[in-house]
């Protein structure tokens, strides 16, 4: 298949197709829904043994670590699980979502890095999601980041949205505020 840049847009639902052997790269601000999302198209897919291990979230690696999601002091640590993880699941031919912000490039390059050695297709889904609306749903949750990070992120997500389409990523997606709209087949 061609490397596809599609719109989660327009199209009624969109469809995106994924093959088996894919890691799935979620990228974006603080509150755009990434988690959510991810959750959800593993609920979405249950039938076809889809589970919620297939998720790797870099916020539970950093709970894992320091019992604290919010603790940016552990981000070194945290990566590592969370690439390692990724890793040893690609090793055992699992399907993965990458749940973090992957907002900069260097994050992005080590995933697809990861994709790469294991012969796995590298996909990213990035949320291009209003200030306000990140800023609305983080207000809502009950673990904040705060205005001051999304502002950063939004920032990052600028630059993102120009660099991520020219990394070599097999298929790449923006998804806007009603991301939950898409549907994944995999084949
Ligand atoms: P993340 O920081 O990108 O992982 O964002 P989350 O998935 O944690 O979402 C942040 C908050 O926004 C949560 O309280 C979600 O319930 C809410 N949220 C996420 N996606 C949607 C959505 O599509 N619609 C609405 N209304 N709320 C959402
Ligand atoms: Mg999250």
């Amino acid at each position: 298949m061609d490397r596809a840049t599609q719109r989660g847009e327009g199209a009624h639902p969109p469809t995106i197709i994924i093959p088996p052997r894919t890691l799935l790269v979620l990228c974006g601000p603080a509150g755009s829904g990434k988690s959510t999302f991810a959750k959800r198209l593993v609920d979405r897919h249950s039938s076809e043994g889809w589970q919620p291990t297939m998720i790797v979230s870099s916020d539970a690696c950093r709970g894992l670590i320091c019992d604290d999601e919010n603790n940016q002091q552990v981000n070194r640590d945290t990566f590592d699980l969370f690439y390692y993880i990724i890793s040893k699941r690609l090793y055992q031919n699992r399907l993965t979502l990458a749940d973090s912000t992957a907002l900069q490039a260097d994050p992005r390059r080590h995933l697809l890095e990861i994709a790469q050695r294991y012969h796995y297709n590298a996909c990213l889904f990035l949320f291009d999601v209003s200030l306000e609306t990140c800023l609305q749903r983080d207000r809502q949750r009950k673990r904040q980041v705060g205005e001051q990070v999304i502002l950063y992120h939004m920032g990052l997500l600028k630059q993102a949205l120009l660099d991520a389409p020219n990394e070599g990523w097999y298929q790449f997606a923006i998804l806007k505020e009603q991301a939950s709209d898409i549907e994944i087949v995999v084949r």
